[in-house]
């Protein structure tokens, strides 16, 4: 009943978004030769409609040498210059298309976790609804299904109610994941019980957080899917979330800059790129492409944001993508987990970094650590902070641990490890690494 309503509303209101849901599930379905030929084709439209139409990118492409003719060439496209974050903050508005009607840009404002916060715009034309419709069926969930978000809260008064309206008949709960209490848990346990979503949408520490409150006072709580976001999902806590919410958990990357880049299939072998919407580059400290599997800095085009366009830009993550094709048959490629964010990385006095890779340091013995922080001094020691989930496994996971981290860091550094309760976050995310080293 509910999803023949929601769809029949789709069908009166949002026929575009139908058109664009039926184009993209075409896009899943195509041969890898078909596939490579959509992404050339977008990756040279953004490129030109960037170089005709924002005036930073047609200096940025005309300085280091770039026509209009060598832009149209799809095999330049990852020669063309990388726009990291510093240079888009400098840009400001010079960014903008200027052919484009003013209505469209929405503002977003990226979190400042990594360095100050940056302001984009992204394009109301994209079709953003039907890009989670496609990946939420990946996961067997119906856009019309209710669902449970533990998220920043986006809408209050006038704007909360508009959105029920806009989402009748679906129910939606939230609990806020910039004030999460015993009190605020509870209430949404109990609306949990009452309206059962079939989907929960959360950033990993707010779901972790409400996980560890049920598993602490012996309950569980049931869905189909848990898509998680926003911070690395370390393995101890993707157990525990599909014990307590008995469903599987589905990695996504996305960001405020970028929404709906890659997602977990139900393969869960790697992130899947929304290909057809964004491209995804692996590039080395130079900028030149890197071969499948090896690790390296991403660089993220958004082929449907033509207000603000985000045309080979570095997002200060770490990946790599994976080779050979997805047991679910899908020629979208596939990107490794996302790492530690560049900022991320461990240092030596003599001047080694080690950036990515960090989150594995306790896979061999995933049920005994829920979760861990590396924080590294400006003497350049380490404390390592873990929540133990297995008391009488974690001092060998920890000991092991110690250890291998040492080695990564060629025995200059000490490194100690600490038992907390709880590690901080920010807004719902904690950060793998706090480093107060100067540089
Ligand atoms: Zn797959």
């Amino acid at each position: 009943m509910k999803r023949a309503v929601f769809r029949a509303k789709v069908h009166l209101l949002m026929r575009q978004d139908l058109r664009a849901f039926q184009d993209m599930r075409r896009h899943e379905a195509m041969s890898e030769t078909e596939l490579s030929r959509l992404i050339d084709e977008s990756s040279v439209r953004i490129a030109l409609h960037a170089f005709d139409n924002s005036p930073f990118y047609r200096e940025l492409y005309s300085e280091a040498g770039f026509s209009r003719a060598d832009i149209a060439v799809a095999d330049n496209f990852t020669r063309l210059p990388v726009v990291t974050k510093e240079r888009l903050r400098a840009a400001g508005d010079t960014v903008l298309a200027q052919n484009i009607a003013p209505h469209r840009a929405l503002l977003s404002q990226t979190g400042g976790s990594t360095g100050s916060p940056l302001r984009v715009r992204n394009d109301a034309a994209a079709p953003t609804a039907p890009m989670w419709w496609r990946i939420y069926r990946w996961w067997g969930i119906d856009p019309a299904d209710d669902t449970a978000f533990v998220y920043r809260r986006l809408r209050q008064g006038k704007d909360a109610w508009l959105y029920a309206a806009q989402w009748w008949p679906s129910r939606h709960l939230l609990l806020d994941a910039r004030a999460i209490t015993e009190p605020s848990v509870e209430e949404f346990i109990e609306q949990w019980i009452r309206v059962k979503p079939r989907l929960l949408v959360a950033y990993v520490e707010g779901a972790t957080a409400v996980a560890a409150h049920l598993e602490r006072t012996g309950r569980k709580l049931s869905t189909t899917a848990v898509s998680v976001t926003a911070a690395m999902l370390q393995s101890g806590q993707r157990e525990l979330l599909e014990r307590a919410f008995g469903a599987p958990v589905f990695d996504t990357y996305r960001s405020a800059e970028i929404p709906w880049i890659a997602a977990e299939c139900a393969a869960h072998d790697g992130l899947h790129v929304a290909a057809d919407q964004r491209r995804i580059d692996i590039i080395d400290e130079d900028g030149n492409p890197v071969d499948a599997g090896v690790d390296g800095s991403i660089v993220a085009t958004d082929f449907s944001n033509e207000v603000f366009p985000l045309v080979r830009y570095e997002m200060g993550d770490r990946s790599r993508t994976l080779p050979g094709r997805c047991a679910c048959g899908r020629a979208f490629p596939r990107i490794a987990p996302v790492q530690g964010r560049i900022a991320d990385a461990i240092c030596t006095p003599s001047g080694k970094r080690v950036t990515g890779g960090l989150s594995g340091l306790f896979l061999s013995s995933p049920g005994a650590i829920r979760q861990m922080q590396i924080v590294q001094h400006a003497d350049f020691s380490i404390t390592l902070r873990y929540v133990a989930a297995a008391p009488d496994l974690a001092d060998a996971a920890v000991m092991l641990a110690v250890r291998t981290l040492e080695d990564l860091l060629d025995g200059e550094v000490r490194v100690t490890p600490l038992a907390v309760d709880a590690i901080e976050s920010t807004a719902g995310k904690a950060r793998l690494v706090v480093s107060e080293v100067e540089g």
